[in-house]
Parts: C-alpha cells; structure tokens; sequence
C-alpha cells in the first residue's frame, strides 16, 4: 500500500468501514510509515472530536459543563496545529 493509498483511505479506516483487509494493510504501512502515522492520529482526533460533539447534541442531559469538555477539546487540537486558529 503506497502513501497515496493510505491517505486516501484514512477516513473510511477511523471510521472503521475498511474491509479487515485493507484496515491491516493501513496499519502495516502506518506502522513504518510516520508521516502517515500522524496523519492518521490527527484524523482519528477529529473524527474523535466530532464524535463527542454529535454525542452532546444528542444528549437530553446537555450542560455547560459538556459544552465546555467539548470547546477545551477543540482548543487542544488548535494548539496542537491540528485545525487551524483563524
Ligand atoms: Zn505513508
């Protein structure tokens, strides 16, 4: 699996909708790959991110106190470069 097919591939393997084989052909080139490593992290936090904010807007029992996980999440990844500031 080249860099190319791993980049392209990297959504539908954090959302786990990879067939086992192409998820353990991802895995393989990430595990000697670290420029796709990261992708592959920085992808799994946003996906992660998004996650928790469905999660949220989905909850009955939504407080400040959720909202306010959810926004210190997000100003990680900021400051983590993951998403941009601005
Ligand atoms: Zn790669």
């Amino acid at each position: 699996m080249t860099c190319e097919h791993v980049t392209a591939s990297l959504h539908d393997f954090v959302a786990h909708t990879l067939s086992p084989e192409e998820s353990a052909s991802v895995v393989e080139h990430i595990s000697h790959c670290p420029s796709c490593a990261r992708m592959a992290g920085e992808y799994e936090l946003i996906v992660r991110a998004a996650q928790t904010l469905t999660e949220i807007w989905q909850n009955d029992r939504f407080t400040v106190a959720t909202l306010s996980v959810a926004v210190r999440a997000i100003r990680t990844l900021v400051a983590a470069g993951t998403l941009p500031s601005h």
